[in-house]
């Protein structure tokens, strides 16, 4: 196990050899569902159920009067079957896709491979694999500390333990060790929470003691996004409905003395009518549709139902470096606070107090990455390493969020040297701190990033290491200016979310008027508008924030810890609220909030916690995922106002033909076909419609909001009505009028009925597509439309003018006159719905 520590790790070669040898670093899934389970969750569809009762009842009906026709007991076992399919078919699907959104999430850790530090997925990590964790890392095997500074974590899952266990490279393990005194060995799922390890991995995946015990982590089931539930809802009332209906009919029918088998067949109608079988597909696919757009616009979308929820937020809390700026940083003054002090000295003690200079550098902090650049540019290379080589670095206090400063302390020849470098608020120097006080300010409010430096000297190594004795009594240095410019995406994007009806908010650990000057900037803090501090944040009560919390939009020398409270005041004012976070303390207020966003440059932890990862960590991403958000959310209602029109009027369309007297005007394989190939597939290809133009200048929808609200459930039930009205139109001249010299009968009248109804439906399918007219937007511009729409029609036609088919489905010719008037009506719809348009009325 030395040889590899000291020889940096695996080489790729050996990693394949081992991961072969050994498999994935998983920890196995709970066993997949069985063909009949599949089939099970199938039949306990209502919509199923009901499709088999009235392939029964048909039967029966054929069976009795013409045995030797059984066409349509046969077409509607298909039918059935074809359900069956497409259901177990989505089932898979979605735990596909599922499958598929846990791989995005895979998350990653940082080993050795050929020498050299790689990211690499947990899954791929093998026996030996020299793995480096630091802060915010999960652990992703169980593994032996070669080397460990500071280094705690938490295992509570394991021990059982609230308190972050300390881990010491140096520990000699005894016999009777349990896994909570194992101090030189890690354990796959821990949290690193403080400092920073290199550790040889010893076992992978179902070795290890968290796979050994992975029954305590079998996750439950996916939860369903509130949208499918709510379609699932909507699907088991319509087919109530549906059930309802068919009663109705078998009562008029026996009042009005039809006979026994055309009331039954209408009674199977009416239900088959009613079902909205490719609902809960629509959604299943609008929704991933959304998360591939997402997915191609830098956001990874970790719960599906962040989809909707983010098209509807009001409030987008961000955090200011790196979201809102570019997190570029460089230092633009150097301030020493005596003269004695060169500018070059003093940035000396801030390269000192820096974790840059250790042996691997240091990937991330772009503050410290400034201090790094800064110096090398005053000094060269050389001098920088004659200065280092005279002292040994003895000690680190590192930084934390909290504290907001971090300390190393040096050996040297004279002693030793304590420097602290961290916000100027957070420095405890002897003298008057407020004399320096304008310095800071003046630099702050030109939106400097402004860090102070501050030191000690000692004799000996003090006894106590702790901060709070180290870090007090310091002679102060001086500051530096650090410029981190605003992204220029920001300044567009705040704009657009404030169009939308969205407050973007500041969260800042940064000092307040470096924060106000930049908010001031990109427009997120406007006249009126306040900031406050986390020590203001913590005179007010939880009552009191929540109800000043309205007037700010920035908050600055903020902990983790005060976004919850910020999202919780949010939250209590009625407002849906996206937060960001790319620290471990950041995950509860990512949990707390509608959607928590982490930046793909965060943490693994912050990552778990959140429900979608920006991988730009751009403010601009969360405003595009938003747009997508509202464009998914209108989209499928378009398919439900698309779709609904249909099934209703196809209801109020049989039930007053009964009625009336007219007899059945469809069978129920022709309201089948009409509903598959007019109104299911055409339906679906709404989800690919674009956004509209004003989809970011409404405001964001209520929680709580029916999808129904804003008019839709109105404009269902007129459209309803005009096809109801139009379609008996049909079933009149078809039953009684002569055209043509042809005489009137049920046949001429059932063949107009399913063209002017699938005519209809699939003509509507264009008015759904925009509140705009469609001569403005073009038939053609949705290709998918276009193509099931053309497709729809041609079955339609053709099912009705070729012999065998007409015969089999019970259709018959038409006379031009009769072909005119259906056409006529078919467009009825669309003349009809542009004239609300141009009128402004819809
Ligand atoms: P934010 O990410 O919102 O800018 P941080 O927690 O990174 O907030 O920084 C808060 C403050 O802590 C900064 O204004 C700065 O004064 C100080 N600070 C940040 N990084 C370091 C560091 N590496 N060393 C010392 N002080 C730092
Ligand atoms: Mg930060």
């Amino acid at each position: 196990m030395n040889k590899n520590w000291n020889n940096k790790g695996l080489t790729t070669r050996e990693a394949k050899e081992r991961l072969a040898e050994y498999g994935e670093n998983t920890i196995q899934q709970a066993p997949k569902k069985s063909f009949l389970g599949y089939l099970w969750d199938a039949l306990k569809d209502i919509t199923i159920l009901i499709l088999i009762l009235a392939a029964g009842l048909s039967s029966y009906v054929a069976y009795q009067n013409h045995p030797d026709d059984l066409t349509e007991p046969l077409v509607i076992a298909g039918i059935v079957i074809l359900n069956i399919y497409l259901s177990i078919r989505q089932q898979k699907k979605a735990e596909k896709s599922m499958d598929e959104l846990k791989s995005f999430n895979v998350p990653e850790s940082k080993v050795y491979r050929d020498r050299q530090l790689v990211s690499i997925k947990s899954t791929e990590i093998v026996p030996e694999d020299l793995l480096q964790l630091e802060l915010g890392d999960r652990v992703p095997a169980d593994a032996v500390l070669m080397e460990a500074t500071n280094f705690l974590v938490d295992e509570s899952f394991l021990t059982g333990e609230s308190e972050p266990s300390e881990k010491d490279s140096d520990y000699i393990p005894s016999e009777a060790d349990s896994i909570g005194d194992m101090k030189n060995r890690i354990f796959s799922g821990s949290m690193v929470v403080s400092g920073r390890a290199t550790a040889v991995v010893e076992t992978t995946g179902m070795n290890t003691e968290i796979g050994k015990i992975s029954s305590m982590l079998t996750e439950a089931a996916p939860a369903l996004a509130p949208l499918q539930i709510r379609m699932q809802k909507l699907g088991k009332s319509l087919g109530l409905l549906a059930i309802l209906a068919g009663v109705l009919a078998i009562l008029i029918g026996f009042i009005r003395g039809y006979a026994l088998e055309t009331t039954l067949m209408t009674a199977i109608s009416m239900a088959v009518a009613a079902i909205p079988e490719v609902l809960p597909v629509v959604v299943t696919i609008s929704l991933s549709f959304g998360i591939r757009n997402m997915a191609k616009r830098n956001t990874i979308v970790r719960t599906p139902t962040a989809v909707e929820t983010i098209g509807n937020v009001s409030i987008i809390c961000s955090d200011k470096t790196g979201t809102i700026t570019e997190n570029k940083m460089s230092i633009e003054k150097i301030v020493p606070a005596d003269q004695r002090l060169s500018e070059k000295e003093l940035l000396l003690y801030f390269y000192l107090a820096s974790n840059i200079n250790g042996e691997d550098g240091n990937i991330g902090n772009p503050t410290e990455l400034a201090i790094k650049k800064a110096a090398e540019k005053l000094f060269n290379q050389k001098k920088l390493q004659q200065h280092l080589s005279k002292m040994q670095r003895v000690h680190e206090i590192p930084f934390d969020s909290k504290r907001k400063r971090m300390t190393i302390i040096y050996q040297t020849e004279e002693g030793y040297l304590s420097v602290t470098k961290g916000a100027f608020d957070r420095l405890e120097i002897t003298g008057d701190q407020s004399e320096w006080l304008p310095v800071h300010d003046d630099l702050a409010s030109q939106a400097y990033r402004v860090l102070g430096v501050a030191y000690k000297k000692y004799e000996q190594l003090p006894q106590d290491l702790d901060d709070t004795s180290i870090e007090e009594e310091l002679i102060f240095g001086g500051f530096i200016g650090i410029i981190d410019p605003a992204r220029k995406e920001s300044y567009h994007a705040v704009e657009i979310a404030k169009k939308a009806g969205i407050r973007p908010i500041m969260i800042t650990g940064d000092h307040l008027l470096t924060a106000k000057k930049i908010a001031a900037d990109v427009g997120i803090l406007e006249s009126g508008t306040k900031a406050m501090t986390g020590a203001d944040l913590n005179q007010l009560s939880d009552e009191q924030l929540s109800q000043d919390i309205h007037a700010y939009r920035v908050f600055a020398r903020t902990t983790p810890e005060d976004k919850i409270r910020i999202v919780k005041a949010l939250q209590q004012n009625g407002e849906t609220v996206a937060m960001t976070g790319d620290g471990v303390n950041d995950a509860p207020a990512l949990k707390a909030a509608d959607v928590g966003i982490s930046m793909g440059s965060g943490t693994e932890v912050a990552k778990e916690a959140s429900d979608m990862v920006l991988l730009d960590d751009n403010f601009a991403t969360i405003v595009e995922a938003v747009k997508e958000g509202r464009r998914v959310y209108s989209n499928i209602r378009k398919s439900l106002y698309a779709m609904l029109g249909c099934n209703i009027s196809a209801l109020t369309i049989v039930l007053i033909s009964m009625i009336v007297g007219w007899g059945a005007p469809v069978t129920a394989i022709q309201l089948l076909i009409i509903k598959v190939v007019a109104d299911g597939i055409p339906g679906m290809s709404l989800c690919v419609e674009p956004a509209e133009k004003d989809i970011m200048s409404k405001k964001p929808i209520k929680k709580g909001t029916s999808i129904f609200a804003n008019g839709l459930l109105k404009k269902i039930i007129e459209i309803s009505v005009v096809f109801t009205v139009l379609t008996l139109t049909a079933i009149y001249v078809g039953h009684s009028v002569t055209v043509q010299n042809v005489a009137p009968s049920l046949l001429i009248s059932n063949t107009m009925t399913f063209i002017v109804l699938g005519l209809t439906t699939i003509i509507h399918m264009y008015n759904c597509r925009s509140s705009q007219s469609i001569f403005r937007i073009g038939f053609l511009t949705n290709k998918l439309l276009l193509a099931t729409t053309a497709v729809g029609t041609l079955i339609i036609l053709l099912l009705v003018n070729l012999r065998p088919t007409a015969a089999a489905f019970g259709f018959t010719s038409l006379t031009v006159s009769h072909w005119l008037l259906v056409v006529t009506l078919s467009a009825a719809p669309l003349v009809y719905i542009e004239t609300k348009k141009r009128l402004g009325k819809f």
